[in-house]
């Protein structure tokens, strides 16, 4: 059951709550978000009906929804209307205009940075992706540039008029990738690091939830449940393929988990068609039936040099790759009642 506090309420309302919960001998999980605040109740109760009632008469609370889903505060129950969340002025992940994330997989230099996200933006990008901290199968791999990689990653940003998302491996790293990004990415080996997932869920920054490599979707939700008990309500979920038996592609590009999730969950969702497949040509066709599937949004590696790239080039796109790709976009984009920025205003 969910106990949705009105906007307004305050620590009185909230306590005759919880204290009403505790009486029963259930559980309550309150989850304060920058809008409104949300009490999980975790419990069976006996007279479910009774319940809701005594719930929904109480000072402060303005629904009562019973759910019987694991997943509860994320899930389209406890909150019919969609969730947006917004960047800026003119970036919001989950409203009618798409969110195009690009950049490449892995920071590897300042003028790398610079020329990647001046040619992104002009295509229309609104978000400059990139890795600092990289989560590599191999320990003898390229890691990431580190704290030197996030200022490249912001510098460059700032000077195209894009906002920055880059993963987050550590706990101990999420106060310091806050103060540079304006997503916190989860990648998908991270996907169920509970710690993790409660610390960003403490964090000021929206949440990128990549899907594991196994995840259901149900574990899926599972995961932005944690973000979101924690007080984190501004997640995006982002598909990226999960392992399949096929060595043809990368992975198994799941674009049925969009309206799926989209049916289960009031979360944004966006696609991975890079780490999706893992091979450049098969990009561009899927982020295309990504977005004509109802994806609010994309997340595509571009490099400027792809052959040289530290990390999963064969995957990345070049820049002229990209403006064809956002060129061949903008019809499907059309045909499914979304727009995509403007490339003049995107290039700031
Ligand atoms: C990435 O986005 O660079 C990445 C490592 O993605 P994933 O966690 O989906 O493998
Ligand atoms: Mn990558």
């Amino acid at each position: 059951m969910i106990i949705v506090m009105r906007a307004g309420s305050g620590d009185a309302e909230l306590d005759e709550v919880t204290a009403l919960i505790a009486s029963l001998k259930l559980t309550a999980h309150v989850s304060r978000g920058a809008e409104r605040t949300i009490v999980g109740v975790i419990g069976a109760p006996a007279d479910k009906e009774t319940l809701l009632a005594q719930f929904a008469g109480l000072d402060g609370v303005e629904s009562v929804v019973p759910i019987s889903r694991s997943f509860k505060l994320v899930s389209r129950e406890a909150r019919p209307e969609r969730t947006v969340v917004r960047l800026s002025e003119r970036v919001a992940f989950g409203g009618e205009t798409l969110v195009v994330c690009a950049g490449p997989c892995s920071v590897e230099s300042r003028e790398q940075l610079e020329t990647t996200a001046a040619a992104v933006a002009r295509a229309g990008a609104t978000v400059l992706r990139g890795g600092a901290f990289k989560p590599r199968t191999s320990p003898y791999a390229f890691q990431g540039l580190g704290e030197d990689g996030l200022k490249y990653l912001r510098d460059a940003a700032d000077r195209s008029g894009l906002g920055v998302v880059t993963e987050v491996l550590d706990v101990r790293d999420v106060e310091l990738v806050s103060r540079y990004a304006d997503v916190l990415q989860i990648g998908a080996r991270n996907m169920q690091n509970f710690t993790l997932l409660r610390e960003v869920g403490a964090a000021p920054r929206p949440v990128l939830l990549k899907r594991g490599i196994a995840a259901t979707i149900d574990e899926w939700l599972m995961a932005a449940e944690y973000v979101y008990v924690a007080g984190n309500h501004e997640i995006v979920l982002c598909e990226r393929g999960i392992r399949s038996y096929d060595s043809q592609t990368r992975n198994l590009l799941d674009l049925s988990a969009v309206p799926v999730v989209q049916a289960l969950t009031h979360l944004p969702v966006i696609v991975d068609p890079s780490h999706g497949t893992g091979v450049r040509a098969l990009v561009a066709p899927m982020s295309l039936a990504a977005v004509a599937a109802g994806a609010d949004g994309l997340i595509v590696e571009v490099h400027p040099n792809p052959a040289a790239a530290f990390s999963d080039g064969p995957q990345s796109l070049t820049p002229a790759n990209f403006d064809e790709l956002m060129a061949r976009l903008r019809p499907v984009a059309a045909a499914v009642g979304r727009v995509l920025p403007e490339p003049a205003a995107a290039a700031r």
